[in-house]
């Protein structure tokens, strides 16, 4: 988010971002659901394509159905105080994507919404950001620099942590996952492939750049 959705408390309040129960606005969450979905949905044939060369090419279809299934219970979701909102969420992705990176971006979703406020201010989104990293690294059993979505992850949490501004952000994020090229993959399905997983984005570093840029370009569009 920009200064200037900021308060002067610090919650993304302003223009309406956060209603006055410190929930986060319907329609604000609704847009975040169908900006995410949209982006996965557009993007859904470059992720199998890089999932091909390096993977089993599902990861675009494996993302569309989840992120398709979170869309058609929107509202179900938007009527829920933000971290229940995010905790449900991250319930369906599990349930739906499938693959390594389901439970993977499962356990994001419900981590954040474990640790998040109702109404965030920067540092709580920071914090609880980095926590639900760290429930992810957990769950998959790796760490930055093994050439997966925790390279997206990672910078993108410094990123907000040094409060840096939303288009910022999307470049770090766009930088991080280009950077996943040269890396050798040491988690997943790309890691059986060794030396020959060097010279290809990582799926999931991508997905999580495209995710980023729909969030964060919906957050100031709205601020
Ligand atoms: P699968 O590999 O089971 O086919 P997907 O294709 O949907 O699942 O997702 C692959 C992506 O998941 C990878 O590109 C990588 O970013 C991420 N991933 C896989 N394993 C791990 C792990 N152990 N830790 C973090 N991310 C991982
Ligand atoms: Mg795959």
């Amino acid at each position: 988010m920009s200064a200037e959705a900021m308060n002067k408390t610090g919650a993304m309040n302003k223009t309406g971002t956060m209603n006055k129960t410190g929930t986060m606005d319907r329609l604000e969450l609704k847009a975040l659901i169908s900006a995410t979905a949209d982006t996965i949905a557009a993007h859904a044939e470059e992720l199998t394509t890089l999932d091909q060369a390096i993977g089993d090419g599902d990861h675009g279809l494996n993302m569309k159905r989840g992120f398709e299934a979170v869309r058609a219970e929107a509202d179900k979701f938007a009527a829920k105080p933000l971290p229940d909102a995010l905790t449900a969420i991250g319930t369906k992705l599990v349930m739906t994507v499938g693959g390594a990176s389901g439970p993977l971006f499962g356990t994001l979703f419900m981590a954040l919404g474990k640790e998040i406020s109702p109404e965030p201010d920067r540092a709580n989104l920071a914090t609880a950001f980095g926590k639900a990293i760290e429930a992810v690294a957990a769950r998959g059993k790796s760490q930055v620099g093994q050439k997966t979505m925790l390279d997206v992850l990672q910078p993108v949490h410094e990123a907000l942590a040094e409060g840096k501004t939303p288009a910022e952000i999307v470049a770090v994020a766009d930088r991080a996952a280009d950077a996943t090229v040269p890396m050798k993959a040491l988690r997943g399905r790309a890691s059986f492939l060794g030396d020959r997983s060097i010279g290809h984005m990582d799926a999931g570093a991508r997905s999580t750049a495209l995710l980023v840029r729909a969030v964060a370009e919906t957050i100031e569009g709205r601020a």
